[in-house]
């Protein structure tokens, strides 16, 4: 018997979806079990399917996501509000495809925090103030940063944040890092590369400053104060996410569904 949970958005429009996915999983079988769920379905949109990914991520090895979108589609979701017979009808009768995504790992050499985890993005951000910043890559010094601050994404990540600062889109299985700036300066006295970069998936990220005071540290919807930090390292981690596809979309569909 497999075992289910569901993190919804919290609106009227979700919460009867809820029920309706539950009645219909338990009809079929499944069992509901909000701690140790072998499939997590996230009904609301994308940034409810980053929700239940942070909310169970010391699960991610054992843990399939499925998302179900109150509107169309999403990046992370693959059913629509309409669909909720024929998703039930898919896990329960189907093998699915399982997409895997490595994670950002964000640590800070100078605090005592154990690491943090991202899927779509971290970014530095400082609106107070202009921000400097020493951005090094695998050992090598590569720019000093002047502006609002930087943002380094996924794949997954590219059409989220990223996309609004002017950043690629990267199809998905190609699992590259990538950076931005937020609101750079650039002028005769300030330069740094402008454009965004685009790096090799085992690419380390050293962001540095003699101080960080104002600046927020955001990854994927959660943040806190940068005020005492001093350093930021961020990698790819070995740690993956799992999303169950239970249908071929293509990527090009998707996106399209953006704009
Ligand atoms: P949120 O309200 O949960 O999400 C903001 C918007 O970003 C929503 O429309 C969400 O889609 C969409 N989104 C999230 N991940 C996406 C992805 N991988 N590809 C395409 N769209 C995606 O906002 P939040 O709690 O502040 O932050 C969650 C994420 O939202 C962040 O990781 C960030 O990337 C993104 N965000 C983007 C902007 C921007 O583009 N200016 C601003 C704030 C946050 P749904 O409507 O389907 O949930």
């Amino acid at each position: 018997m497999r075992r289910f949970a569901v993190i919804c958005r919290r609106d009227e429009q979700s919460f009867q979806l809820k029920r309706q996915l539950r009645e219909n999983l338990s009809g079929a079988g499944w069992m509901e079990d909000e701690q140790q769920p072998q499939t997590v379905f996230a009904i609301g949109g994308d940034g409810t399917f980053l929700f239940a990914v942070h909310h169970y991520l010391s699960r991610l090895e054992t843990t399939e996501f499925l998302g179900i979108h109150t509107g169309t589609l999403g990046f992370f979701c693959d059913y629509g509000r309409d669909e909720i017979d024929q998703c039930v009808a898919d896990v329960t009768g189907r093998t699915p495809q399982v997409e895997q995504a490595r994670l950002l790992e964000i640590e800070l050499p100078g605090s005592s925090r154990p690491p943090l985890f991202a899927v779509n993005e971290v970014r530095v951000e400082n609106v107070i103030k202009t921000q400097l910043i020493d951005i090094e890559i695998n050992g090598i010094t590569f720019e000093t940063f002047r502006g609002t601050g930087i943002c380094l994404c996924t794949q997954l990540g590219s059409t989220a944040y990223n996309r609004s600062l002017g950043g690629a889109v990267v199809e998905r299985g190609l699992p590259l890092l990538q950076l931005s700036e937020i609101t750079g300066i650039h002028h005769r006295a300030y330069r740094s590369l402008g454009s965004s970069l685009i790096l090799n998936p085992e690419s380390r990220i050293r962001l540095s400053s003699a101080s960080f005071e104002g600046a927020m540290l955001c990854y994927d919807h959660l943040y806190f104060h940068l005020d005492q930090e001093k350093e930021i390292r961020i990698r790819q981690s070995r740690q993956c996410l799992r999303i169950a596809h239970y249908r071929q979309i293509d990527y090009l569909h998707r996106l399209k569904i953006l704009f």
